[in-house]
């Protein structure tokens, strides 16, 4: 398992304050001018450019650490201290609107975050995912993702085509499960030449069917809740169950607040 922890976001100092790590997951980033539309009763899959600015500015006047998923699995297998008020930025499925919008700033700040891959999206062949055409869901390449991981960032993986592996499981459709899972291990290790170490359900969905062959091939698993209440990361965690909240314009700035915020309080749910 890698252990090198990235100098960027190295902790300062350990600190016992970290009792609840919240995991930020983000998917696309849009200019304010140029956004889809939230609509009622769909998922969101966005936020805009202003409000994640604005996160960020939060997160950073606020003294918070942003640590990526080896300190968070480091940390959990009692090898290294976390710095104070730890936060993890996710971006799940490497869209072009994340790129575009979300690395500049993280830069900035001199942040490192994850980027979930859809490893067909990366090559160019997943049509069917890019909303007719739309430049709004333009996919990152392999050469944008060599360039975060070579920035620092962790490329974690989140199969070849995003399927509803839960469904795919009662379905009895194990071969096509394999595939997704060492497919998308494969492609990776193959395009940027290492074997990623941390995974994440497509749309959260799992079972523990899904999770046993997870389990032969990754070392953490992260998870994803839309709703409430929050969860966290705790020390307790199964490295194969990390709770993560989704950010989009459903979510207001004050709830964004209450959820990063409650890193050393411990009135909300755990994962
Ligand atoms: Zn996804």
């Amino acid at each position: 398992m890698p252990k090198e922890i990235g100098a960027q976001n190295a902790p300062i100092e350990p600190a016992d304050n970290c009792d609840q790590v919240p995991i930020l997951v983000y998917h696309r980033v849009h200019p304010d001018d140029d956004a889809p539309p939230v609509v009622a009763g769909k998922h969101c899959g966005h936020v805009l450019l202003s409000n994640f600015v604005r996160q960020m500015n939060y997160l950073h006047d606020h003294s918070f650490s942003v640590i990526t998923h080896q300190e968070l699995y480091g940390w959990l297998q009692d090898e290294v201290n976390l710095p104070p008020k730890p936060v993890l930025i996710d971006f799940d499925d490497n869209r072009g609107a994340a790129y575009d919008y979300a690395v500049p700033i993280l830069a900035e700040y001199g942040w490192r975050a994850t980027c979930f891959v859809i490893t067909a999206l990366a090559d160019g062949k997943l049509p069917e995912m890019e909303h007719d055409g739309s430049p709004w869901y333009t996919a990152m390449n392999w050469q944008q993702l060599e360039q975060l991981h070579e920035a620092g960032w962790i490329i974690g993986a989140h199969t070849r085509t995003h399927p509803n592996l839960r469904e795919l499981a009662e379905a009895g459709c194990h071969e096509r499960i394999e595939m997704e899972l060492h497919g998308c291990r494969e492609d990776i290790e193959r395009e940027l030449g290492f074997t990623p170490f941390c995974f994440t359900y497509p749309e959260g969905e799992w079972n523990e069917a899904v999770e046993a062959v997870v389990a032969q091939l990754f070392a953490t698993a992260r998870h994803w809740y839309k709703g409430y209440p929050f969860r966290y990361v705790t020390r307790r965690s199964n490295p194969l169950r990390l709770p993560a909240h989704n950010i989009s314009e459903r979510l207001s700035f004050a709830d964004f607040v209450a959820f990063v915020k409650q890193t050393t309080s411990g009135d909300a749910m755990n994962g």
